[in-house]
């Protein structure tokens, strides 16, 4: 099997999750799952279910309202070090919280979405511009100066289509701001197979820092900035989580204490050692 990010044949399966083989690249290190998705399958994937009802997504997104506007506020302070205010997509935007936190720190926003739901409620409850459809195949007829790609690229089924369809977008020496979870994080090292991010086949790739960069670099575009983000969990999403986990496995039987003492209906804390950004900006290269 060729790997997404190298184009190298050199892989070995590393293991098996419902059925999905987990690869590895023993040439760049990145770790994926070889699956070939279609539109339709991605249509499938990302229907009404997959936001609301628990599971490996969200019990209700919802309520992420006003944790993921904060975020995109925060993001858009940081993108401030090194730009002006201008114009940006966002990929895989859901309902648009996050654009929202944009637009209120002075950013014109578009964004762009498989699932037709949460496109609709964007438009209707914040008034935003999101086309339904897939980065890979939207004819998004735009230039911005900004592209975000907030934990979306693991799942995006075509990486090189989604980075050309990127490239046309983003105005030369353009940024693109990436959030990913670290598959060599030590929580993702501690937990193995059992790390929430391997959820074939919702998640279809696997990146570390370094395997980010080798496919950011290989589309053009080279590292400015990175850190991590202070997350935050809506308590009915964690105890969803908790539950899914606990169903589908024995030996997270230990974990049913902490479902009993989550608050009712908080946000809280995530450790986020296993998240992180990355902003890039096209060389001109490409
Ligand atoms: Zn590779």
């Amino acid at each position: 099997m060729k790997c997404p990010v190298c184009k190298k044949y050199n892989t070995t399966e590393k293991f098996e999750i419902n059925s999905y083989k987990i690869l590895d690249c023993a040439a760049c290190g990145h770790r994926f799952t070889g699956l070939k998705l279609n539109k339709e399958d991605i249509k499938e994937i990302y229907s009404d279910n997959y936001f609301f009802e628990g599971k490996d997504g969200y019990p209700d997104y919802t309520l992420e309202k006003d944790m993921l506007t904060g975020r995109g506020e925060k993001y858009a302070e940081i993108a401030s070090r090194f730009m002006d205010p201008g114009t940006l997509l966002d990929v895989g935007a859901a309902a648009g919280f996050l654009m929202k936190g944009f637009e209120n720190k002075g950013w014109k926003v578009v964004g762009v979405e498989p699932n037709s739901s949460m496109a609709g409620y964007g438009k209707e409850n914040l008034g935003l511009d999101i086309t339904v459809g897939t980065i890979e195949e939207a004819r998004l007829d735009i230039t911005v100066d900004l592209v975000l790609l907030i934990q979306v690229v693991a799942h995006l089924y075509d990486l090189d289509g989604s980075m050309d369809s990127i490239n046309r977008i983003l105005k030369k020496r353009g940024y693109l701001l990436v959030e990913t979870w670290d598959k060599d994080s030590f929580m993702a090292r501690l937990l193995g197979r059992r790390w929430h991010e391997y959820s074939p086949p919702s998640t279809l790739n696997y990146f570390s820092r370094e395997t980010i960069d080798l496919l950011m670099g290989r589309h053009g575009f080279e590292k400015i900035s990175s850190g991590r983000p202070g997350k935050k969990l809506h308590s009915r999403h964690a105890k969803s989580l908790l539950r899914h986990k606990l169903e589908s496995s024995k030996s997270f039987k230990w974990l049913a204490g902490f479902e009993k003492i989550l608050p009712e209906n908080k946000y809280i804390p995530y450790p986020s050692e296993d998240l992180f950004w990355v902003l890039y900006r096209k060389t001109g290269r490409s």
